[in-house]
């Protein structure tokens, strides 16, 4: 057994309208003896920053003599939108896909984002699991997502190890949202489709590196590893045995309730996120700022484990307050 190997590329993702070369950092870690492969990338929505703070700190800890199989990880994805600290690029740099996450497995003659997805995906198509690191809104439970009933996905979900597990329906199983909101090309289904195990972890928010958050992405992603069985045992997220209930199984990503009325919110601080939470419940109040007048009281429209609960004072009408997945056993017996 050698002592494994790490190397750091420079990628050319695209040219930018300047001439500039739009480039990325690719890192690559062979273990000493042979095993699967993983490819790990963050940051395609730039401003998702702590995927990137995870992926330095897993690149300073992990042990390369101890590791069987390679590593491919992407720590910006988008270098693009990481300048911007924004989720999206704008129309002078992309004016048909605004949304990377939405191109998969891109184009090499395409769109700005369909060239950069195409270069990433040459990294992609011969690894056995993908790992996409996100982040999500303010106040947000962490989950992974999962493509439902693809069992070595759920299997990488659970090894990761988050309280709350979201199967996502897709393709011919998939509402009309889900088509409606070009969900199909998301990198995790896109690799899923194509036979590799994918899954999303959606860790904390966006904008701010959280100390906590990083740690628990870096023990999700070496206890992904130990699942491959490309790291040992040992590796692996050690689950408090207390929490008998975790991890939660829910689905519906697409189980928002969004604001009838622009105003200022104030969510109904009872509420905790990862609750079990029933029809009707009170979210908060939306009341017009000037008048006082209240104008709406939002309540939730299904059964499930309440996720999301927006934060932010100002909404606007159509914004989303709260985010309810349903539970895998409940919605088993419909
Ligand atoms: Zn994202």
């Amino acid at each position: 057994m050698s002592d494994g190997t790490h190397t750091a590329e420079q990628v050319t993702l695209a040219r930018l309208p300047s001439g500039v070369e739009l480039t990325t950092t690719v890192h690559t870690y062979r273990g000493g003896d042979s095993g699967p492969t993983l490819y790990v990338q963050a940051a395609q929505h730039g401003r998702e920053i702590n995927g990137t703070a995870v992926l330095r700190r897993f690149h300073d800890r992990l042990p390369l003599e101890s590791l069987s199989g390679t590593v491919v990880a992407v720590p910006v994805a988008n270098p693009l939108t990481f300048d911007r600290v924004s989720y999206t690029a704008p129309d002078s740099i992309d004016s048909v896909n605004d949304n990377m996450n939405r191109v998969w497995p891109g184009d090499e003659s395409g769109s700005l984002h369909q060239r950069m997805a195409a270069r990433l995906w040459e990294h992609i198509e011969d690894a056995d699991a993908v790992v996409d690191l996100h982040t999500g809104s303010p106040d947000m439970l962490p989950h992974v997502v999962y493509l439902e009933a693809d069992e070595p996905s759920a299997e990488l979900a659970r090894a990761f190890g988050t309280d709350l597990l979201l199967a996502e329906e897709a393709a011919e199983d998939a509402p009309d949202e889900w088509h409606r909101r070009g969900f199909a090309g998301k990198l995790r289904v896109a690799a899923t489709q194509e036979g590799i195990p994918s899954i999303t972890p959606e860790l904390a928010h966006s904008k701010q590196i959280l100390e906590s958050v990083v740690e628990d992405g870096v023990v999700g992603l070496t206890s992904v590893l130990a699942h491959l069985e490309m790291l040992p045992r040992e590796f692996a997220r050690e689950r408090d045995q207390n929490r008998v209930d975790a991890p939660i199984v829910a689905r519906n990503h697409l189980g928002q309730v969004t604001a009838e009325e622009s105003g200022l919110f104030r969510p109904n601080p009872d509420l905790e996120l990862g609750q079990s939470i029933s029809t009707g419940v009170d979210l908060g109040t939306i009341y017009q700022p000037a008048t006082y007048e209240v104008l709406e009281r939002p309540v939730t429209d299904r059964e499930g484990i309440l996720y999301t609960l927006t934060r932010e004072a100002t909404v606007t009408a159509g914004s989303k307050l709260a985010s309810v997945a349903i539970r895998e056993e409940d919605h088993a017996l419909e």
